[in-house]
């Protein structure tokens, strides 16, 4: 009998590519932020969806997003979340405005938790999961 049944899978959750997504990830390899664009009412979009949520046009284009938000709201981890990321503990998970006009949901890196605050300004800063995924995460932006 194996000891496997007992072990637990430190596997990293990888983001489930769809065709109307893989632009936005295609330019996350180059640190570029897209934000998809109704191309019929003029609705930015996030996530990557296949229709526009607002008019369901199926005419969706990407702009380059600046990078910069604003967070919403925030949570820090610091015990009890699922063994995968126990070796990032502790992080802080936040929604972020961007001046698009989209709210994000990421992570709040490159600081203390205790400093972030909601209307801190942030800026985007990628974290490479493998060669395929970059993620964006926010760090605050240095005055
Ligand atoms: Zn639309």
């Amino acid at each position: 009998m194996s000891n496997t049944e007992n072990s637990i899978d430190m596997t990293r959750p990888l983001p489930d590519v769809q065709p109307w997504s893989r632009p936005f990830w295609e330019a996350a390899k180059n640190g570029e932020l897209l934000v998809q664009h109704c191309m019929d009412c003029a609705a930015n979009i996030f996530y990557p969806r296949k229709y526009c949520p607002e008019c369901w046009s199926g005419n969706l284009d990407w702009i380059k997003s600046s990078g910069k938000a604003v967070v919403y709201s925030f949570s820090t981890a610091y015990d009890m979340v699922e063994p995968r990321f126990w070796e990032d503990l502790p992080y802080t998970i936040a929604f972020v405005d961007l001046p698009e006009g989209v709210r994000m949901m990421t992570r709040i890196v490159e600081c203390d938790p205790e400093d972030i605050s909601i209307g801190m300004e942030v800026k985007v800063t990628w974290r490479k999961l493998n060669d395929d995924f970059f993620l964006p995460y926010f760090r605050p932006v240095k005055s």
